[in-house]
């Protein structure tokens, strides 16, 4: 099932659940604007190569549509779509005042030199530039794009509108970053953690963790998991996968990573099959790389107690079944990864009042937002018998609801 297809059933699940009319069920589902623009720019080489970029702005009931930009060789309309109508229900969730939207350009970033990377980034930009704002649409990085990006994005819009620093997030300090922003996804995928296994009795410290995807989110997970004491026995990224039972010492492996460029053979542990760190034994299994990771292939073989969906849409609606009855306890991307768009949400504030908050300040409001929604998901888990991942989704999708029958219908 693809990401749209099995963000839609969910979506319609919690539709289901809340008992919402069709009218709004349908007015919900169907995205507010979409974007398909052509990207042509000279290689460094002088030869011409043109890529397709998209932005789906899925919802605007609740604020300015939000969500990331992604560059990955898979990005398509169907699943830059999916992702778009996740973070409507994420922005919701979170109770930050923002819709949702996503977008992408189809293309291997590792393939591309710097200066390339600008001019593409620019022309993107260009093209959208009239359909974005800060009240309007506000970009941030996703996976393969980052601050420097989004500095690109903020000069090339302020070139047709004025300086606008709140059109995108996740920039760079010096141009109106946030302190802590780019550790706030993993920060807040590991506040979820806590509050998920206080549940339990339990905390990060002396469980065994497994994380796929060693990238910011990944790798921010894993340091402050390392940090809180949790043991994390399994790593991969796309360069391979590295193992140690006792745990691995998450400090090294980032310099091991960073000096290497890639997480084979390190000093502290040992090399294993990243086809096995999915169904690798453990407490805690954090997917922080691509969707749909876990299918009805893998998901019978996963052998953790609890799975954080740090990465959009890693399991799939199959894979979700057989898990549920495995009794594995899965918290719901549209939860565990909004630690990335809540700090934004604190970028865009400190931006609009230009005023700059110091990074305690930014950890503590992000664990005041993280905790809240978790009992908020949990109170709706208890007033509809559901899930952890129905819980999210009726919390987000009626929020946006009651935002929309109050903005009412008229034309
Ligand atoms: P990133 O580009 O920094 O890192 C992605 C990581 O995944 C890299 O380590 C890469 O090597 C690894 N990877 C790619 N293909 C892989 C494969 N086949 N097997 C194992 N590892 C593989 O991206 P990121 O920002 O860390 O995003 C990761 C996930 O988290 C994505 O699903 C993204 O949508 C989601 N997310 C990110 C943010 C954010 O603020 N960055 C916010 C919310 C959700």
């Amino acid at each position: 099932m693809n990401a749209l297809a099995a963000t839609s059933r969910n979506f319609k699940n919690a539709a289901r659940i809340l008992g919402l009319d069709a009218k709004i069920e349908r007015s919900l589902l169907i995205p507010f604007r979409e974007i398909k623009v052509e990207c042509t720019i000279p290689k460094d080489d002088g030869s011409l190569v043109s890529y397709v970029g998209f932005r789906v702005q899925h919802d605007n009931a609740r604020g300015p549509m939000k969500g990331g930009i992604r560059y990955h060789p898979e990005v398509d309309p169907d699943e830059v779509n999916a992702l778009a109508q996740l973070m409507t229900w994420k922005t919701a969730v979170a109770d930050i005042p923002y819709g949702g939207a996503k977008g992408g350009i189809g293309c291997t970033p590792g393939d591309l030199s710097l200066s390339e990377l600008e001019r593409l980034t620019r022309v993107f930009a260009q093209k959208i530039h009239d359909l974005i704002g800060t009240h309007t649409d506000v970009p941030a990085p996703d996976m393969g794009t980052n601050a420097q990006t989004m500095a690109w994005m903020l000069d090339e819009y302020s070139k047709f509108h004025g300086h606008s620093p709140a059109v995108v997030t996740g920039k760079p300090i010096d141009l109106g970053g946030s302190l802590g922003r780019e550790a706030a996804t993993g920060r807040g995928v590991v506040f979820g953690t806590e509050a998920l296994l206080a549940e339990y009795g339990k905390s990060c410290k002396g469980l065994t963790f497994v994380i796929q995807g060693f990238g910011n989110v990944g790798s921010w997970a894993a340091r402050l998991i390392h940090e809180r004491g949790g043991k994390v026995i399994a790593v991969s990224d796309i360069t391979g996968a590295v193992k140690n039972p006792n745990g691995l010492d998450i400090d090294e492996l980032v310099k091991h990573k960073e000096s290497t460029g890639s997480l084979l053979n390190f000093n502290g542990g040992d090399n294993m099959d990243p086809n096995e760190v999915l169904i690798h034994e453990c407490d805690v299994l954090i997917p922080s790389a691509l969707g749909g990771v876990l299918n009805r292939e893998n998901a019978s073989s996963v052998r953790a107690k609890f799975i954080v969906e740090a990465a959009n849409h890693p399991t799939d609606p199959e894979a979700d079944e057989i898990l549920l009855k495995k009794g594995v306890i899965i918290l719901p991307d549209i939860y565990a990864n909004a630690g990335g768009v809540t700090v934004s949400y604190f970028e865009w504030v400190q931006n609009i009042q230009g005023f700059m908050w110091d990074e305690e300040k930014v950890n503590n409001e992000l664990q005041r937002y993280m905790t809240q929604a978790f009992h908020n998901i949990k109170s709706m888990c208890k007033t509809y018998d559901c899930n952890l991942r129905m819980g999210a989704f009726t919390l987000g999708v009626n929020r946006v609801a009651r935002a929309t029958n109050l903005r009412g219908y008229e034309a």
